[in-house]
């Protein structure tokens, strides 16, 4: 169901299934779609420092604990670190900052946003102070590339526990998936929906019809069946609780198939290694 966790390679479970929050407006629009996601069953919600909409995601979470009943620890909550701040002492007072906004004494899981050339191997290392000191629950990196990755364990101490990238029935990222899951590193999709481009595509439609289900929810199927952690975005109630009903239907090994095929290498946000920072 869609309290369903993966096992990172901490031990620490994480949802399969959240809510994203990337150009949800701070304020009544983020506080609503927040509260609308955990009211609706959802327990992982993904933010950043440069969505600029902690505080409200903070604020919904307090709400949504006390409305609904729950523990903060039966939440899941994610952040990351913006690429201005990179490097050790900076990224140390980004996640303070994230916090206090977030008005949380802890996070599940704090992400290096991009690989900052010359820098993301000093932001890593402040992570894994974070981590050995207790003060967040799993740590990773988003954004990163095969040789990212390489070069990263050169001189890591801890290995990452996630690796979020862009994935999506048209970038199904196949080198990159072996290769986290070769190392026990858990990959998990941004725009899983292709930022809603994919939702007109014809063999898509055509796989939706035969189940019954929306296109959107043959994709993001898709990702659960390949073992990819996802996070959906959406400010719509209807929709945030549309996505998640995903855990009543199986996709056939052909129709995995056909999705898999449908991958061009095309990407609807910058590629890793030409991001001008
Ligand atoms: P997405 O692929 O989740 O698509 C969201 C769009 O699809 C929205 O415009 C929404 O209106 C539409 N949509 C959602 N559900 C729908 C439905 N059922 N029917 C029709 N339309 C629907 O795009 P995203 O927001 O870019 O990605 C999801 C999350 O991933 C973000 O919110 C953010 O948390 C994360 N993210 C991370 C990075 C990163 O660099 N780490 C980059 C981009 C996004």
């Amino acid at each position: 169901n869609l309290q369903d966790t993966v096992t990172l390679h901490n031990g620490v479970k994480m949802p399969w299934f959240g809510l994203g929050v990337y150009k949800v407006k701070e304020g009544e629009e983020v506080v609503q779609a927040v509260k609308a996601a955990i009211k609706n069953g959802y327990r992982s919600i993904d933010t950043a420092a440069v969505y600029k909409n902690e505080e409200g995601v903070g604020k919904a979470i307090k709400e949504a604990l006390e409305e609904n009943g729950l523990k903060r620890e039966e939440l899941f909550i994610t952040s990351k670190v913006w690429n201005s701040d990179q490097g050790y002492e900076s990224t140390l007072e980004a996640y303070e900052t994230s916090l206090k906004k977030l008005n949380l004494d802890y996070l599940d899981l704090y992400l290096i946003h991009w690989a900052v050339k010359d820098k993301y191997k000093e932001t890593w290392r402040a992570l894994e102070t974070l981590y050995k000191d207790g003060r967040v629950k799993a740590i990773g990196v988003s954004n990163f590339h095969i040789h990212h990755l390489e070069d990263l364990l050169k001189d890591a101490e801890i290995k990452p526990m996630i690796n979020q990238v862009e994935y999506h029935p048209q970038l199904a990222q196949r080198d990159l998936r072996a290769f986290c899951r070769e190392l026990g590193i858990q990959l998990e999709a941004w725009s899983p929906l292709a930022q809603g481009q994919l939702l007109g595509n014809e063999t898509l439609k055509e796989i939706a019809a035969k189940y019954d289900k929306s296109v959107a929810k043959v994709i993001l199927r898709w990702d659960l069946q390949n073992e990819v952690v996802t996070i959906p975005k959406s400010i719509n109630k209807n929709r945030i609780i549309e996505n998640a009903a995903i855990f009543d239907f199986e996709l056939t090994q052909d129709d995995m198939e056909k999705i898999n095929g449908l991958n061009e290498d095309r990407r609807v946000g910058p590629d890793p290694d030409n991001f001008n920072f």
